[in-house]
């Protein structure tokens, strides 16, 4: 393999432009040596008994819950996530490991009734080797639940964090493999190219990818070459369709919330609005509204905006929006590129869309709310059905009817009925479509990391 390597990656401070540090990405070799371990850490950790495995995995999540407000600095200082967001993240992070320790020993499979003399079994066994390739979006929550989930089943794991965070990725993930055995978490830094080393290699045996729809197609590529089992939570354009008998200022404040929260880059962020239009005025005069109050460094009664988190990432939202208003949107409200340092981007309200628009048809991933007045429900649940995505919908309705109709007929893994973000633990779904497949989440993300083998054991005559 060649030893070939990208450049040095850097990383900047999206709120002051300043240079944060340097990492160099991993090549071929430094991958295959990575998995290398891995694999030779791989039937020790199996055969380790599940109760000592969750022990170590409690242990690692205790320590990333010492240093929570360290890791929230960091994710701050790397993708501009406001603080008290991030630390959050981190906490979840610290929570799903602890999950995760108390569910994997009790993940069981099944005896089954033969016949008196025999024993016949389906016994869940660990993948292997999950290569974990995780974004910067909700970095240490994402990458803890999947390495938590996949190191209590008795995989080991090589992760790849996003190279828009790399120091935060690598000090989250070296301090969980700082109380394992030598080679159960290797880390790997580098950006899309080291990604596919990882997610091509043969001696992988699971690629867990949260991340870009495109990322996501090119991992399903790879590992069909391999036999990989393939786990991918990718991109959404997630609506949000407004019936005309709610309250507009209140149907308002959760838009702003859908669009805005984490600067509108989470995956389950509201991405395009169908508003009925008997409501569509009041609504867009409450959104305008609602948008002044997302600002950054937010005083009382307003909420934090931080930066985007990189001019590239800027550039990106800001051609959404800027093509849109060329093709005739209507700006309620930001809409456009701040002077100064940084990535900042308003909150930004526009209408007057059409739904050829790329801002209403791909993934923006800022905090912008594109809103189309629709006539009735109906129509505006007819184009949110309309999409190739399938990650996640709102429906804002008082009729049982129409909110029955639409968790019916959304193509999408997670309906919300009434309430932009929320659901109850334990809840998991399946993206479907452009978005992914396999549960990413949830204690069913168990069974994606294991493979069930069924044992049929007869007497001898
Ligand atoms: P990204 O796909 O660019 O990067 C994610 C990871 O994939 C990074 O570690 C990156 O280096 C790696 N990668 C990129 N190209 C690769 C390739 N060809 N082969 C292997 N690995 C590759 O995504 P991002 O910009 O970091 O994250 C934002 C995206 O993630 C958004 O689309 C968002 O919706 C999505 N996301 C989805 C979920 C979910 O649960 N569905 C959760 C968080 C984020």
């Amino acid at each position: 393999m060649s030893t070939a390597i990208d450049t040095d990656i850097e990383v900047h401070d999206p709120a002051t432009g300043e240079l944060v540090g340097r990492v160099r990405p991993a090549g071929p070799d430094e991958v295959d040596a990575a998995v290398a371990r891995a694999r030779a850490a791989r039937d020790g950790w199996a055969r380790t008994a599940p109760g000592d495995r969750a022990g170590l995995v409690r242990d690692a999540a205790g320590a990333v819950r010492a240093v929570a407000e360290e890791l929230a600095r960091l994710n701050e200082t790397e993708t501009g996530r406001p603080y008290d967001d991030g630390l959050g993240g981190v906490l979840a992070a610290a929570g799903t490991l602890e999950q995760y320790a108390e569910l994997g020993p009790v993940h069981r499979g099944r005896s089954l009734q033969g016949s008196w003399g025999a024993t016949d079994l389906m016994v869940p066994e660990p993948r292997g080797v999950a290569a974990v390739i995780t974004p910067w979006n909700d970095p240490v929550a994402v990458a803890g639940g999947l390495i938590g989930a996949a190191l209590v089943t008795g995989n080991t794991v090589v992760h790849k964090p996003s190279e828009r965070c790399p120091h935060l990725g690598r000090r989250f993930a070296e301090l969980v493999a700082s109380f394992l055995p030598e080679g159960v978490l290797e880390i790997v830094d580098g950006a899309g190219p080291t990604g596919a080393a990882l997610s091509g290699h043969p001696d992988v045996d699971l690629v867990a990818h949260v991340g870009s729809v495109a990322a996501g197609r090119a991992i399903a590529q790879a590992a069909a070459g391999t036999g990989a089992h393939v786990l991918l939570e990718n991109g959404g354009n997630d609506p949000l369709v407004i019936d005309d008998d709610v309250d507009p200022r209140w149907a308002a404040e959760q838009a702003a919330l859908g669009s805005y929260a984490n600067g509108g880059q989470v995956c389950v962020s509201v991405e395009r609005i169908y508003v009925a239009a008997g409501i569509a005025e009041p609504f867009l005069d409450a959104l305008a509204e609602e948008a002044a109050r997302w600002v950054y460094r937010p005083g009382p009664g307003e909420k934090a905006l931080g930066p985007l988190v990189d001019r590239r990432h800027r550039e990106h939202v800001h051609g959404h929006v800027a093509a849109a208003i060329a093709d005739g949107a209507r700006v309620h409200a930001g809409g456009f590129l701040p002077e100064g340092e940084g990535a900042f981007y308003p909150a930004t309200v526009l209408s007057g869309l059409t739904p050829a628009m790329t801002i209403l048809r791909e993934e923006t991933f800022g905090p912008v709310a594109p809103v189309r007045v629709v006539e009735d429900f109906a129509q505006g649940l007819a184009e949110a059905i309309d999409d190739p995505h399938g990650l996640a919908a709102t429906v804002m309705t008082g009729r049982m009817a129409h909110a029955q109709q639409a968790w019916r007929e959304l193509p999408v893994g997670t309906v919300k009925i009434n309430a932009v973000f929320g659901g109850a633990p334990g809840g998991a779904a399946e993206p479907r479509g452009r978005s992914g497949s396999g549960f990413g989440y949830g204690p069913e993300l168990l069974d994606e990391m294991t493979t069930t083998k069924v044992v049929h054991w007869a007497p001898l005559p």
